[in-house]
Formats: C-alpha cells, structure tokens, sequence
C-alpha cells in the first residue's frame, strides 16, 4: 500500500515495508523528539459518507512529516507500538483529537457525525485507557455519541473481559466502537454477539476486487447481512470507483469511505468540505 500512495519518496524505506533494527531505532529517536517538541505531527480526517452522499463521520488519520516527509503511519505505529512509545503518542492521538471533536462543533449542528479515533493493541491495554479516554472528551465538552474508537479484531479476542470491562465503562459515557479492517483477522460470532459494539468496518482488501473476485463480493455479502444480524451499523472501506459503490449498495452497504470521495484532509480543508455539504443539503 505504501508505494500506491506515492509513498515511495521515502529513501530509508524499504519496499515490504520492514524497517532495519537501525532505522528501527533511528526512527523511534526521531519520533520521541517529534512528540516531545509536538513537531510534524498530525491527525488528518478522512470522511464518511452515506448513500445520499452526505457526510456522515470521519476517521482521524495520523501523519507525521519528519525532514520533508511523510512517514507511512503502517510503518511508524508499529515502531512505536515495540518501543513503547505507543502510550505518549497514543495519548498525543487521543488529546488532539477531542480538540478536533471541539473545533468542530459548530459545524456539526444538526448532523449525525461520528469522529474515528485508531486505537492500538498496546495502547488500549493500558490500566487507565478507558479513564484517559473519558477525562479528554470531558475537558472538550464534547458530545456524547460524537467519539468513536476503531479497534482491531486481534485485539478485541486478546483478553476478553479486559476488553469488555473498558468498552462498558466507556459506552456508559456514549463512546461508540467499530471493529476496523474487519474480515482479516479471526473474531467468532460468539464474541461480536458478546462485545458492546456499534458497527463493522469491511477492510479495503475485500472492498478492492469486489467487481472482479467473486470470493471478494461474496465475503463483502457475507459481512455485510452479519452485520445486519447483529444490529451494527456497517461501513466499507477503500470505497474507490463508482461501480464499487454501487455493487455496496446492491449488498445493502450504505457507509462509505475511501479516495472516491476524499483523501484524508487537514482540519481546514475538511471544515471546507462540511460546510459545502451542508449548503448542498439545505440547498
Ligand atoms: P486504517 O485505520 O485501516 O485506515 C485506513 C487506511 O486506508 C488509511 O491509511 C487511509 O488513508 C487509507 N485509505 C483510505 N481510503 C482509501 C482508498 O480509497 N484506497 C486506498 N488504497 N487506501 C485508502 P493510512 O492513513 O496510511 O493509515 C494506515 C494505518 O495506520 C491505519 O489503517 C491504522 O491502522 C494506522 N493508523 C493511522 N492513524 C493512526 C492513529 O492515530 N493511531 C493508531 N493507533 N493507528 C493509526
Ligand atoms: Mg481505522
Ligand atoms: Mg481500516
Ligand atoms: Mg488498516
């Protein structure tokens, strides 16, 4: 995915995306000055869209531009994740983006919108996660339902009543919750029945072929009426074309997100991009 993106202007980058235990190293050094100096990093929001076109969300992205370039977020959030620094960027993450939530609250008016923060494994394992989380969306007054968090089918089957305890605690306060990239890995029915949550995001590697793989459009159906059947919400990602669109909504798919509407943006371009919509939706 790195080279799709024209991501390959990164010279110490090898292609599989497998950083060298020196670059590794020299990586979490340049990361730990960048938080430490709050330099060169950013959250950039990606919207969601419903079926009628209407921005309906966003997911909070990560950039982070050191000497002149953008580090690919796959390759430096598993560096941090090892090293650690998971936790102050973690919480880098989850400050800026309740400050994100407030700014745009006047925007936000009359709309159904759901902000998307990731959440890693390591990050989320933390004893006060679900305390940090809450205390950062009470300072910025933020309202209840407007943060969700992504978390990964890994970590959700990792350890089930840490997991379940810290979602309880924070839906109590409206914190919504989506499985990201969901279908890569290996969640039971059992444990989607038994979790608190709101809502499945397709991973982009089915949403991709799904003109050309059968297997691909059938998993997409697949998850699709499992949603369904479980009361969540469903949203597929890497949505690209128009056809692909289409097909989605021919699988009762009406949540969208990918490069067929936008690329994730920086605030003010976002902001841009909200207000004409809701001039179109008042039009
Ligand atoms: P993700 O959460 O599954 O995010 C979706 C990725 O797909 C993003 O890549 C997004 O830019 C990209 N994308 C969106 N639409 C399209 C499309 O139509 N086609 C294609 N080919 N790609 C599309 P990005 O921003 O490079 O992020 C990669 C991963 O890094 C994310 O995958 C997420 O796992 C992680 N990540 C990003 N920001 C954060 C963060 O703040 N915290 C944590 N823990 N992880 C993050
Ligand atoms: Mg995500
Ligand atoms: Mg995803
Ligand atoms: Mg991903």
């Amino acid at each position: 995915r790195a080279k799709d993106d024209g991501r390959n202007t990164l010279r110490f980058f090898v292609p599989e995306m497998q950083a060298s235990l020196a670059q590794r190293m020299d990586m979490e050094r340049q990361l730990r000055g960048a938080l430490e100096a709050n330099e060169g990093l950013e959250l950039y929001l990606q919207p969601q869209y419903t079926e009628q076109n209407v921005i309906c969300g966003a997911e909070l992205l990560l950039r982070w531009e050191n000497n002149g370039k953008f580090v690919p977020p796959d390759v430096f959030i598993p560096v941090a994740e090892d090293s650690g620094l998971i936790y102050q960027l973690g919480d880098w993450v989850i400050e800026s983006a309740c400050h994100i939530g407030a700014r745009l609250q006047d925007d936000l008016v009359d709309r159904e919108f759901s902000l998307a923060i990731n959440v890693s494994p390591r990050q989320f394992r933390q004893k006060n996660f679900s305390e940090k989380v809450l205390e950062a969306i009470e300072n910025h007054h933020l309202p209840r339902g407007l943060i969700e968090l992504e978390l990964t089918e890994g970590l959700l089957i990792e350890d089930v009543d840490d997991t379940v305890s810290k979602m309880l605690a924070l839906r109590e306060s409206g914190v919504r919750f989506s499985i990201d990239d969901f279908g890569t890995g290996y969640s039971s029915l059992r444990y989607l029945k038994s979790l608190p949550l709101d809502k499945l995001k397709v991973d982009q590697s089915f949403v991709r072929d799904v003109l050309t793989d059968s297997g691909d459009a059938s998993i997409v159906r697949a998850i699709v009426s499992m949603a369904r059947t479980l009361e969540l919400e469903v949203i597929a990602e890497g949505v690209e074309t128009e056809p692909v669109r289409d097909f989605l909504i021919s699988a009762d798919c009406m949540r969208f997100q990918g490069y067929l509407y936008s690329r994730p943006l920086p605030l003010n371009e976002f902001r841009k991009l909200l207000n004409n919509d809701r001039d179109r939706i008042t039009a």
